[in-house]
């Protein structure tokens, strides 16, 4: 059906189709057979409309597009006092695998770089959960929000578990210092089946919305979070969900957001819409390159950046 704001998406990808910056990641093998020109935008606003073009439809990874969304069930499930004394919420400004923790505390620094997202994971459900628990946990948050059934493509996590020494040496770090007390393979495991849920740009857009619309569901209607949650989640994303080039996109775009490796860009504008783009090519941050390109043009076109919106 068209509307002044298909259309103006539609404009929007026509005018970024040509941009063929960056390169889809191949650290796992799965995700080099991409098909890098996949190109879709999805907007849901607070009052349950969505607006989709390009290939809306495609599924894809989810990826490190999890991390806020676990980090939302961890709070539910567990309360903040005990997820913060785990994870922080410091900006680290590192790559998002890097292997360090807060000196002190010995906490990761926020739950969007991979040390602080193993350690979220490991904390859904209770302290006897076990792979299989945690993993359907976030399945079935992850559909809540999206509002349809997920799944987790076992192809792609068994591809990624293959090379997956990076998030494993993480882990071990993690158990040394008491952070986590599962065996390091098992919480990776759970971690990375978490990482290979499917999802669409609608999808995103849906679940962006439902944290911009402060924890109720803008299609159903239904509360999936408290608003302190919705509060936290946004606020973590804004300062930590673009890796290192955070800062930037800060004062450049302005709008909560976080991506995943796969080329999901997933944006969250408090009070007004859920925001994705999918596209496989990375810049050199790991962000999506015409996904980052479509939010600026976003924000700056309809006033977006959060402190100027209305
Ligand atoms: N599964 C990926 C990893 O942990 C997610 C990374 C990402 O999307 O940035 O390496």
């Amino acid at each position: 059906m068209q509307s002044p704001v298909r259309d103006y998406l539609t404009e929007v990808l026509d005018s970024l189709d040509a941009e063929r910056g960056g390169a889809v990641a191949d650290y796992i093998p799965d995700l080099a057979e991409a098909n890098p020109d996949l190109f879709a935008i999805a907007v849901t606003t607070v009052d349950g409309r969505t607006y989709c073009v390009g290939d809306d439809e495609v599924e894809f990874s989810i990826q490190s597009i999890s991390k806020p969304l676990a980090y939302a069930a961890a709070l539910a499930d567990r309360g903040f006092d005990t997820v913060l004394e785990k994870v922080g919420v410091e900006p680290s400004g590192e790559a998002f695998n890097e292997l360090s923790l807060e000196s002190g505390t010995c906490r990761p620094r926020n739950p969007m770089i991979n040390a602080g997202a193993i350690t979220t994971h490991g904390l859904l459900v209770d302290d006897d959960a076990d792979v299989e628990s945690r993993v359907e946990r976030a399945r079935s948050f992850f559909s809540t929000l999206a509002g349809r059934e997920l799944t987790v493509d076992q192809a792609l996590h068994k591809s990624e578990m293959d090379s997956a020494d990076r998030n494993l040496a993480i882990a071990h770090m993690l158990r040394n210092y008491g952070i986590v007390d599962d065996a390091p393979h098992d919480i990776v495991d759970g971690y990375i089946q978490q990482c290979s849920i499917m999802v669409t740009a609608k999808d995103l857009a849906v679940i962006g919305a439902c944290f911009a619309n402060g924890g109720v569901h803008p299609v159903t209607g239904e509360r999936v979070m408290s608003r302190r949650i919705a509060r936290q989640v946004m606020s973590v994303m804004a300062g930590c969900g673009m890796y290192d080039g955070a800062g930037e996109w800060l004062t450049t775009v302005g709008i909560p957001a976080k991506s995943g490796v796969a080329g999901g860009l997933l944006g969250t504008l408090p009070g007004q819409c859920g925001i994705a783009v999918f596209s496989p090519r990375l810049d050199e941050h790991g962000n999506s390159t015409r996904g980052v390109l479509t939010f600026r043009r976003l924000s700056t076109d309809m006033n977006m950046h959060m402190v100027d919106a209305e």
